[in-house]
């Protein structure tokens, strides 16, 4: 009995062919750009003990009170999808005792993320980050280099209108100071509040900046700023950042509203937004998180690092168009008892290493020959009763030669 037609999940997407074929060019331009400045490719397992989040991104954040998937893995064990890389990014440091390398290790990963979050046009529950990270290094080069890197990334990809704001959250230990005088604010404004953010005034209280309710908003114009009141070391530091940026000729805007939905950044912060994108416009960001490796048992740390949404770069890009790929040669017969020759004509030209294809839907010779045409074959050989033709499909012309002729011939790619 035919059952009701089951769909992909909600927030889920299928990657058609060529949807991997857009893909691998973000890949490739994540590899361009990223390798030659020292990065490498390092992956980490989709799910990890929940702990690693709870403790690394922050038990206040929405990541982690309201858009983790997390479940039991059988075993009594609680694990979670990932909702980021920076704190599996800094387990792996420690588990495999990178610290002993020389500083900072630099890596980037490719991979898919999980957050329950309520689907809508660039917002998914599976989605794509390419990220970067630098661990092991406080120069404010570090922060520099890798704001320069995602913003040559998002070059690359064509990705249009972006914008790139900057700010600097201070040391953990100012951050607190300020948090406590931002709780006073919100407290004496209570009433004009969102029931959200008076919730969770004492919990995160800087997550009021990001409230898009009127009230909320009008309250957070006069809320004291983080920006203004940085000690001489952190404000020293996010001024040489500023400095390099300048020098490398990359616009920004400081942006003191800038806090970011993770616990554990401190120092720079950053976001890229596209114009071309509707409200979810942010394409990535990231920041310093030099507290992180200590917060997951390591020595004290330094380290920064980014990440940025595929989808959301793809979109931000408008959608180039993919090529299809070209191919060397399509194998096509004048009746059907050349079929098994056609075959191994085809198998043969494979393992010669050109790229080749068989009629394999019963055409006519006029439906094989448009069919060659379709897929941009470079050659087509017909094999009939007097061997094999090959047309050179850019000026028509044909030779007749042995069909055992016809892999070197197409290797010469002379024209006919
Ligand atoms: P975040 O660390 O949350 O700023 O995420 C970094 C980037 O990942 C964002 O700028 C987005 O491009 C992308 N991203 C985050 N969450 C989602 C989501 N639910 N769906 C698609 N892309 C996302």
């Amino acid at each position: 009995m035919a059952g009701e037609r089951i769909q992909v999940p909600r927030g889920t997407f299928d990657l058609l062919p060529d949807d991997l074929a857009q893909r691998e060019q973000v890949e490739q331009a994540a590899r361009r750009v990223l390798e030659p400045a020292g990065y490498r490719r390092l992956e980490t397992p989709t799910f990890e003990a929940t702990e690693l989040f709870a403790r690394g991104v922050g038990a206040s954040t929405d990541i982690v009170q309201k858009e983790m998937y997390t479940f039991d893995d059988g075993g009594g064990r609680s694990v979670t999808l990932r909702p980021e890389g920076t704190a599996p990014v800094c387990r792996a440091y420690l588990e495999h005792g990178m610290h002993r390398l020389a500083q900072p290790v630099k890596v980037w990963y490719l991979g898919r993320f999980y957050r329950h979050e309520a689907p809508q046009a660039g917002r998914y529950r599976e989605f794509w980050q390419v990220g970067a990270e630098a661990v092991g290094s406080a120069d404010p080069a570090v922060d520099a280099e890798l704001i320069v890197l995602l913003a040559d990334l998002l070059e690359e990809l064509q990705v249009r209108d972006v914008v790139l704001s900057l700010s600097s959250l201070g040391s953990p230990d100012a951050r607190s100071v300020y948090r406590e005088r931002l709780a006073a604010h919100l407290r004496a404004n209570e009433g004009r509040l969102s029931g959200e953010v008076r919730e969770r005034i004492d919990l995160n209280p800087l997550r009021a900046f990001d409230s898009d309710h009127p009230g909320t908003q009008e309250v957070m114009r006069d809320a004291p700023m983080l920006l203004d009141g940085l000690d001489d070391a952190d404000a020293e530091h996010f001024a040489r950042v500023r400095g390099l940026l300048d020098d490398a000729g990359v616009a920004y805007r400081v942006d003191p509203t800038l806090v970011r939905g993770l616990d554990y950044y401190a120092r720079t912060v950053f976001e890229f937004s596209s114009g071309a994108l509707g409200a979810q416009s942010g394409v990535g960001g990231g920041g310093r998180y030099d507290g992180l490796v200590e917060q997951l048992g390591g020595d004290p740390t330094p380290g920064c690092g980014w990440a940025a949404g595929v989808e959301r770069m793809l979109l931000a890009a408008g959608g180039r168009p993919v090529p299809a790929l070209p191919i060397d040669l399509f194998v096509a017969y004048a009746k059907e008892d050349m079929r098994p020759e056609a075959f191994r004509l085809a198998a043969q030209a494979r393992r010669s290493g050109l790229s080749a294809q068989l009629e394999l839907a019963g055409r006519s010779l006029k439906g094989q020959l448009k069919q060659a045409g379709r897929l941009h074959a470079r050659w087509a050989a017909i094999l009939g009763d007097e061997g094999a033709s090959l047309r050179d499909m850019e000026s028509g012309d044909q030779r007749v030669m042995a069909p055992g002729d016809v892999v070197a011939a197409v290797q010469r790619g002379e024209r006919l």
